[in-house]
């Protein structure tokens, strides 16, 4: 079976964004591939965080994953900060990486610009924590939404050039991975702008839907979404940015295709297709937020998941990095 691996970060509550575009490609494909998915909190301290509530988030994230379908039984679930691997690569793999290859990355320019003065060294270096994220596991294949496009570039560029510099011409010491990124559902857009993406991080809790928000919630926040005043609905209208996402939003939900929810919706108003929406994605969140009380009910059922995964991916992951420091040289811990 080939590998894959991903991770969310604890920033927040876990939205549609992440569900469609990361987590609901992970349950499905979890029968084909030996699955390793981590909760990345260590990503989580590149921008201002609360401490009080890291460790609680962590663990919702992690009942999150079960309550969308991830099974123990199929998939290794661990938290990344409980082994210590991926910090002490991300220095290795630090050292062998240009400065101005992190400074080009999309993600670090526009968070920056939001952090003003206070942007961290984390926050240039998150790409490179990645790719160690997935260099310790082997991964074949790695799925995220279009956002970490870039990212999953430079771990190939990092991995290229490690075995480069480092490894013999007929032996690789990092796999170097491929992202599986699916068309539908890879780029859900913020419902206060279309042209913006769908985060966890937007300061506006009614940019996106969570998974957990109560139908109150949801009918509010579809409610005030951004529309547009033209009649009748339709997908790749280039300056009807919101429309194309809430049609693909209800396609996604709903389990259609595009062309049955064009043909349904072509005629529609938006007084007529929000209320639709309202309804699919209640009814579509209802089943992951019973099995998430569950879940949450039995704190000892979550740890011990942990636990054990902590267990199984840290064998994968020591073995990588003492792979990786014997290429580089070091001497052996007495
Ligand atoms: P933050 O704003 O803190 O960066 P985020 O919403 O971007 O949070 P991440 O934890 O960074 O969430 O990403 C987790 C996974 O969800 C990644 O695979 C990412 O590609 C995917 N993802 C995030 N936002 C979206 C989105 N709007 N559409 C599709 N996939 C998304
Ligand atoms: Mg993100």
């Amino acid at each position: 079976k080939q590998r894959i691996l991903s991770g969310v970060q604890p920033t927040g509550n876990l939205h549609l964004g992440n569900y469609l575009g990361a987590i609901r490609n992970w349950v499905e494909g979890q029968k084909q591939y030996d699955n390793f998915f981590c909760v990345v909190d260590l990503h989580a301290i590149t921008v201002p965080h609360n401490p009080a509530t890291l460790a609680a988030d962590t663990y919702t994230i992690a009942a999150l994953y079960l309550a969308c379908g991830i099974d123990p039984e199929d998939s290794t679930i661990f938290v990344q900060s409980h082994i210590s691997a991926h910090s002490e690569l991300t220095w290795l793999l630090n050292c062998l990486t240009p400065i101005n290859w992190l400074q080009d990355m999309i993600q670090f320019k526009e968070k920056a610009v939001k952090q003003g003065e206070n942007v961290s060294t984390g926050l240039l270096d998150y790409p490179v924590l990645m790719a160690a994220d997935i260099l310790l596991y082997d991964a074949d294949r790695v799925p995220v939404g279009e956002d970490q496009k870039q990212h999953l570039e430079l771990t190939r560029d990092i991995a290229g050039r490690f075995n480069h510099l480092f490894g013999q011409p007929d032996q690789e010491i990092l796999k170097i991975p491929e992202p599986l990124i699916r068309t539908e559902g890879a780029r859900v857009m913020s419902l206060t702008d279309g042209t913006k993406k769908m985060s966890k991080s937007d300061p506006s809790e009614l940019s996106r839907i969570n998974l957990l928000d109560p139908p109150d919630a949801i009918v509010k926040k579809i409610k005030r979404c951004k529309t547009d005043s033209v009649r009748g609905l339709a997908f790749d209208v280039p300056d009807r940015p919101e429309c194309h996402n809430l049609l693909s939003l209800y396609a996604l939900l709903s389990n259609q295709t595009k062309a049955q929810v064009a043909a349904e919706c072509a005629e529609m108003g938006w007084g007529q297709f929000k209320p639709l929406l309202t309804e699919t994605a209640i009814a579509a969140l209802k089943p992951i937020q019973e099995r998430y009380k569950e879940v949450m009910s039995d704190r000892g059922y979550l740890e011990s998941i942990l636990r054990t995964g902590r267990q199984q991916a840290e064998a994968v992951a020591n073995q990588t990095l003492s792979r990786v420091k014997d290429a580089l040289g070091y001497s052996k811990p007495l």
